[in-house]
């Protein structure tokens, strides 16, 4: 299938997905005069490939109705969180090309959520429950057995607001009482069965310190969350859809738009008073083949040494795919392909390394460099010869411009571009054979130059001065044409071969119940020294490149240095794995 590389974004009028013909219409009737959206990572890991997709959808839909979208830290779970996370979730989004109208804390608005659970132990919406987690359980019933109520449904709210107000003063241990919602225990939908909207933790908090022991749970949290921020469209992925009941009913009995008085805690914070009523829209998650992307799994990759750390370029983690080589606009285009749905699917990789291919190749400029270096000399140029050749910096875009590459009389060639007894249909380099020079002319071997094992360590070759570019026979015919690098002018680098970090397209399943750690692929990286022309060494960090015949390379973030350049291999020119699948 061939994308059209001149519109990667296409017309965003042409975007009728589900969510934004929600968005439209919305927009169209009046009911909302301006939208907003929030990404709501938990600060509990680093962002993944998957969470590519939540942020362009938030970031973007906002964009493209000219609403705002707010970068919100889910850290209400105090004992998962780090600030290391809150640092590189924050860097991820700016490096994706997003920018936050807002930067907020769900821990900033703990006391609304408290204020919002006292308003409904006065309705008469929630109980303190004294059942243990066992009981609990034992109370909910299944998905074919309705629950029961528990013993303390029917205290009366002086009783809840007096047990609610000393365990927010500590006085109960953990797991001790829990705040309940009084919904209905024979509902269908379990998440309505009194689920829990605070828990006893007596667990110092990275946002707030020592000063809660009580917190809140995900639903309550994050529904009015939502509401405080005067959220529009609260945008999540599909295994919250049986939540959204339970998100509507915190919601609408808290009505926090109706209730200013809750807000007040905001003003001390400086926060502005926003209320509104969200709407949550659930879309699929993003799943790919030959990756694994839940973060107890990459925490164990990265703990057991496996990989080097969260940013390893082999890690599908937004850190490590970026220093791998991925580009914004390749993560962008791979979520337009995908598109948005409510079908959950396990998508091939080839979708999204074929977005980094076809980004790269429209904007990467192309270098000569030579990995697996054989020595070619052409014996009819002077010893010192040197000159400097002009080529394109991309062979479909003028506008990226044009570089100086040195030529001269000894040159690397790749050794597998030469073979002493050339396999059928071989149309590189062989003795006596003709073979193009990219960009310099054509040569003819004439001799081959062996180490005392036999092994091939120099060719001799003669320049056809004709075929040389500006000359008549410039454009006569060879079969084949293959890239060098000048020996006296390229730069040593450090190049690390990355490939795929499992060996089977399902590490994560697999009818023989291994462990996926048992699929790691060995060969993941290679590193080889090979050489490359000076202008591809002088590139500043994170500059991609391809590397011509070989694949696209990107200068090594943290590592590289123009004196001593370090590459990283992004993607080959085509998937090698295609038939492996
Ligand atoms: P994980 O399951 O990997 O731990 P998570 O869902 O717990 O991820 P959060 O930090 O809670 O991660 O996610 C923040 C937002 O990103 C949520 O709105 C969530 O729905 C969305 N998100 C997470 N994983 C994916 C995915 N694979 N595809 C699309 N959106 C995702
Ligand atoms: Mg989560």
């Amino acid at each position: 299938m061939s994308h059209p590389l001149s519109h990667p974004t296409p017309d965003l009028s042409a975007r009728t997905d589900f969510i934004r013909q929600i968005v439209r219409e919305d927009l169209a009737s009046g009911k909302h005069s301006a939208i907003r959206t929030r990404f709501p990572p938990e600060p509990n890991g680093y962002l993944h490939i998957g969470h590519a997709k939540a942020i362009c959808l938030d970031f973007g839909i906002a964009a493209e109705f000219g609403g705002r979208c707010n970068l919100r830290l889910d850290d209400t779970n105090p004992a998962r969180e780090d600030p290391e996370y809150v640092r590189a979730i924050q860097d991820d989004v700016r490096w994706l090309g997003f920018q936050w109208a807002s930067l907020r804390h769900a821990s900033d608005y703990f006391e609304v959520f408290y204020l919002a659970a006292e308003k409904l132990i006065r309705q008469g919406d929630a109980f303190v429950c004294d059942l243990s987690p066992e009981e609990v359980r034992a109370y909910r019933g299944s998905l074919t057995e309705p629950g029961r109520n528990s013993p303390y449904r029917e205290r009366s709210v002086e009783e809840n607001l007096d047990l609610f107000r000393r365990m927010r003063a500590g006085e109960f241990a953990d797991g001790a009482r829990t705040l309940r919602a009084k919904i209905d225990m024979a509902s269908g939908n379990i998440n309505l069965r009194d689920p829990a909207l605070y828990r006893i933790k007596h667990v110092p908090h990275q946002n707030t310190g020592d000063a809660w022991c009580i917190y809140p749970m995900y639903d309550f949290a994050h529904s009015l969350s939502d509401a405080i921020e005067g959220i529009t469209h609260s945008l999540c992925t599909l295994e919250f859809e049986d939540h959204r009941p339970l998100y509507d009913w915190c919601v609408d009995r808290v009505d926090l738009a109706g209730h200013p008085e809750l807000l007040q805690p905001l003003l001390a914070k400086g926060l502005p008073l926003e209320a509104g009523k969200p709407r949550q829209i659930e879309f699929s998650r993003l799943n790919f083949n030959w990756l694994v992307l839940s973060k107890r799994k990459l925490l164990q990759l990265v703990e057991a040494g496996h990989v080097d750390g969260w940013d390893d370029p082999r890690m599908p983690t937004l850190q490590g795919i970026r220093r791998r080589g991925y580009t914004p606009s390749a993560l962008k285009l791979m979520v337009e392909r995908v598109g948005v749905s409510k079908q959950n699917s396990l998508l091939d990789i080839a979708i999204l390394e074929g977005a980094l291919r076809d980004d790269l190749d429209a904007h990467a400029p192309r270098r000569l460099a030579v990995l697996d270096p054989l020595k070619l000399v052409l014996t009819n140029l002077a010893a010192g010869h040197e000159e400097m050749l002009t080529f394109p910096n991309h062979p479909k875009d003028a506008g990226l411009g044009e570089r100086a590459v040195p030529f001269a009389r000894e040159l690397w060639i790749e050794r597998e571009d030469f073979a002493e007894v050339p396999p059928p249909g071989f149309k590189r380099l062989t003795v006596g054979g003709e073979v193009r020079l990219r960009g310099a002319g054509i040569v003819r071997c004439d001799a081959v130059v062996k180490d005392a094992d036999g092994r091939v360590v120099e060719l001799h070759a003669t320049l056809d001065p004709d075929s040389r570019p500006g000359m008549p026979g410039a454009n006569r015919k060879v079969k084949g044409t293959i890239h060098w690098v000048s020996a006296r002018h390229a730069v040593a680098a450090q190049v690390r071969l990355y490939d795929r970090l499992f060996r089977v397209p399902d590490p994560d399943g697999g009818a023989d119940g291994r462990d996926f750690l048992a699929h790691l692929n060995p060969d993941s990286r290679r590193v080889v020294t090979g050489y490359v022309e000076p202008a591809a060494a002088q590139a500043a960090p994170e500059t991609s490149f391809q590397f011509e015949r070989l694949g696209y390379f990107v200068t090594d973030r943290h590592d590289h240095r123009p004196e001593a350049p370090v590459f990283n291999r992004s993607v080959t020119l085509r998937d090698t794995w295609a038939t492996q699948g």
